[in-house]
């Protein structure tokens, strides 16, 4: 060590997830927090980002090691980004090096230099016109490419370089056909032309509040039932922030929900200046538009949620586009978070506005609305001035049901075909029949490897655990006594759409599910076959309920509302009611009346009744009194260590274990377990869990003081694969 050297702490990522203590480089300037270095951890490499001066940490005697190289040449991550992993570090109780690396995208986890500006190939308008068939014969290499662009609007220049492409893409270039471009200009969706309406004054008020309070923290909830026009809202709020001289930083469930709002924004904004990120990227095009977040070059960032971790240069407003959605939490990985609550701290420590925006919000965000800790802001009306949709239950207990529907609902979806009308089935199971039974003795088809049933995809002869992937053929006879009486019972989109297909010949249908739209490309097209009016009848999965917009849609139908009422989990209720009502807003939207049939086998359900009665709001009242009268959030705050082993005593016996470290729990938190997982076994592992229940975020916050820094260390630990979720997604 040389006189007067700084210590520089370093969080390392692969190292445990380590903040170990190293001197600068021997040559060059000391690097700066927010930069990643290269640093020799035991007789490896690995890539460490500098988090500040060191603590001296290291036991006397111990000789601190070199920084080898610095890879950055300014700090990719901003002090205020740092701040915000730290605390989301603490929080979800993750080690810091290994929430530092969660917050990098995997391109910039590598060691080597960030690729700061990545460029792709796209399609000329003349190229958009060429017809691939005519090319092959005379040049089939330069069709493959041509159809493989066409099929995905970009090629990034680095698979280009893989695949030996450049020679073929700079013959087609000479052609005219492709051009090469800067790769944060990517995207798929059409510019919007035209001018945006006016605000309706819902809308306006709305934008108002929040523009009002630019440059502080003010947390706001926007209600806005579907077809308000919240996506005008976000609009309008990025521009006063981009006016202000900020960048807005905006939140989607997934992107391909997005195409309208990046549309939109880059229409607005200009290409370049709209920046997406998401995990479907290729690495240059992702750590591009990362560094376009990161030096301010763009005023709008879009993305799903690990986007929450964006780098900003002037952060000014953070939008969180349909909050209620599962997709924001994260659950796998060293840093397990919820990236809506990520996104409020965010803003609070930035001093920002945050707009957290749903037609059928959290009871988490709604309570905290009423306790007035959120602003409540609501659009009650549609903007394009439709009528609200009706919605019927239809009792189908003791009711035959052909493929899933029940007469008065096939009746129905005659009646609206032959009006002109589209309709729009939605129900939450892929495949053929979700049990697959023997007649003669009952025997039914399990997972070898899971506590869960095999599903039955007839088109492609097989069954399939969907938890798994576990699949075979399906057998010609009952394994167990050899009869060929094999039947199915329950119903998937599978054999809806079959029967539809049977009950009304000629009419063209859309599957929407995960099945369908597997092969790159379908789900574009089934979308367009959609919106065109071109299918006359959709079935779908939850893919049919979430953003899309189908404007000929008058009939909407739920085959089964019963399914998340007896959840094993505490938000199963909750799901479906956002469910219900996201699928329910598909109907009537072009200015054509809506209805909805909902099928049930529990027509006095209260939950269900308060939601058909009163709508979303008056459900949100019987669920939040629910869950208050268990203690569950948001009334209570929860924590579950999960473990997973291949014998089930030795999940048990590490929970235990867990457990014992608890003993006697911190006041007003209640231990629970260790149990069984409601799914007890998955991929051939035992699942086990220990669930913490406590009054509050900060009762629990004592008890996993004392538990989380143990859980590594203990014996157990090793036979078992462990994680910790705070304020978990889901139970199970
Ligand atoms: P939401 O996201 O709230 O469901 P959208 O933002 O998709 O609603 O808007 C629904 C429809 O209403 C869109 O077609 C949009 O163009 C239209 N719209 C939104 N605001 C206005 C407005 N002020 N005047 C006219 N049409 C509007
Ligand atoms: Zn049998
Ligand atoms: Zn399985």
């Amino acid at each position: 060590m040389r006189k007067g050297e700084p210590i520089l702490s370093v969080a390392v990522p692969t190292a445990g997830g380590r903040v170990l203590d190293y001197l600068p480089p021997l040559q060059g300037s000391v690097p700066r927090a927010g930069m990643r270095v290269a640093v020799p951890v035991a007789r490896r490499e690995a890539l460490g980002v500098v988090l500040g001066p060191g603590r001296c940490g290291a036991p006397p005697g111990v000789r601190l090691r070199r920084i080898r190289r610095v890879l950055d040449p300014s700090p990719l991550l901003t002090r205020e980004l740092l701040d915000l992993i730290a605390w989301a570090a603490a929080y979800y109780r993750c080690p810091l090096g290994a929430a530092v690396g969660a917050a990098l995208p995997a391109p910039l986890r590598r060691l080597g230099r960030a690729a700061r500006v990545a460029t792709v190939w796209r399609l000329t308008p003349a190229g958009r016109a060429v017809t691939v068939a005519d090319l092959a014969r005379r040049a089939p290499r330069q069709a493959e490419v041509m159809a493989r662009l066409q099929a995905t609007g970009s090629l990034a220049a680095e698979a280009v370089a893989a695949r030996g492409w450049r020679a073929v893409l700079a013959a087609l270039a000479r052609k005219g056909w492709v051009e090469e471009a800067q790769a944060q200009a990517e995207g798929h969706a059409a510019p919007v032309p035209g001018e945006a309406p006016a605000l309706l004054p819902e809308q306006r008020r709305a934008v108002g509040e929040v523009a009002a309070a630019l440059g502080r923290f003010a947390p706001f909830l926007l209600e806005g039932v579907t077809g308000s026009g919240k996506t005008a809202v976000y609009l309008a709020l990025a521009e006063a922030a981009v006016a202000a001289g900020g960048q807005a930083l905006m939140l989607v469930p997934e992107i391909a929900l997005a195409p309208q709002l990046v549309a939109r924004l880059r229409a607005r904004f200009g290409e370049a200046s709209v920046a997406v990120l998401h995990s479907g990227l290729a690495p240059g095009v992702r750590a591009a538009a990362w560094e376009a977040a990161r030096s301010g070059a763009a005023a709008v960032v879009v993305g799903t949620r690990s986007a929450v971790f964006a780098p900003l240069a002037r952060p000014a407003l953070v939008v969180v586009d349909e909050e209620h959605d599962p997709a924001y939490f994260e659950d796998a990985g060293p840093l397990r978070y919820a990236a809506r609550d990520v996104a409020v701290m965010r803003a609070r420590r930035a001093g920002v506005p945050v707009v957290l925006g749903s037609a059928t919000p959290s009871l988490e965000s709604l309570h905290n609305a009423r306790e007035g800790r959120y602003r409540h802001l609501r659009l009650t009306r549609r903007a394009r001035g439709e009528a609200p949709v009706r919605v019927e239950l239809v009792d189908i207990r003791g009711r035959p049901l052909d493929g899933g529907l029940s007469p008065p609902l096939i009746a129905r979806i005659r009646r609206h075909l032959e009006a002109g009308g589209q309709v729009l089935l939605f129900r939450n199971r892929r495949g053929f029949a979700p049990v697959l039974i023997c007649d003669a003795c009952g025997w039914v088809a399990e997972c070898p490897r899971c506590t869960s049933r095999l599903v039955w995809h007839r088109g492609a002869g097989r069954v399939r655990c969907h938890h798994c992937g576990h699949e075979r053929p399906v057998p010609e006879r009952c394994p167990s006594c050899g009869d060929v009486a094999l039947r199915a019972r329950g119903h998937g989109t599978e054999r809806v759409e079959e029967t539809l297909a049977a009950r009304f010949p000629g009419e063209a249908i859309v599957r929407l599910d995960r099945d369908a739209t597997r092969r790159r490309g379908a789900l574009e097209r089934a979308l367009d076959a959609a919106r065109r009016g071109a299918a006359r009848i959709l079935v779908g999965t939850q893919m049919i309920a979430k953003g899309h917009d189908f404007p000929g849609v008058t009939l909407v139908g739920v085959l089964d509302a019963d399914q998340g009422l007896f959840s094993a989990d505490f938000r199963g209720p909750e799901r479906m009611a956002q469910l219900l009502v996201q699928v329910a807003g598909r109907a009537g939207r072009a200015g054509r009346p809506g209805e909805v049939v909902v099928q049930t086998r529990q027509p006095e359900h209260p939950l269900l009744r308060a939601l058909l009665a009163g709508g979303y709001g008056a459900f949100a009242e019987a669920a939040l009194a629910e869950r208050r009268a268990a203690g569950l959030p948001p009334y209570g705050a929860l924590a579950l260590v999960r473990a997973e082993a291949p014998r089930a005593e030795q999940a048990e016996a590490f929970l235990d274990a867990a457990r014992r470290l608890l003993e006697p729990p911190p006041s007003g938190v209640e231990v629970l377990g260790p149990a069984p997982a409601p799914m007890e076994r998955r991929a051939g592992l035992h699942r086990w869990q220990l669930l913490l229940q406590a009054p509050s975020r900060r009762a629990l916050g004592r008890a996993l003081d004392r538990l989380a820094p143990a859980l590594d260390g203990l014996p157990e630990a090793r036979r078992v694969r462990w994680a910790l979720d705070v304020d978990p997604a889901e139970l199970y």
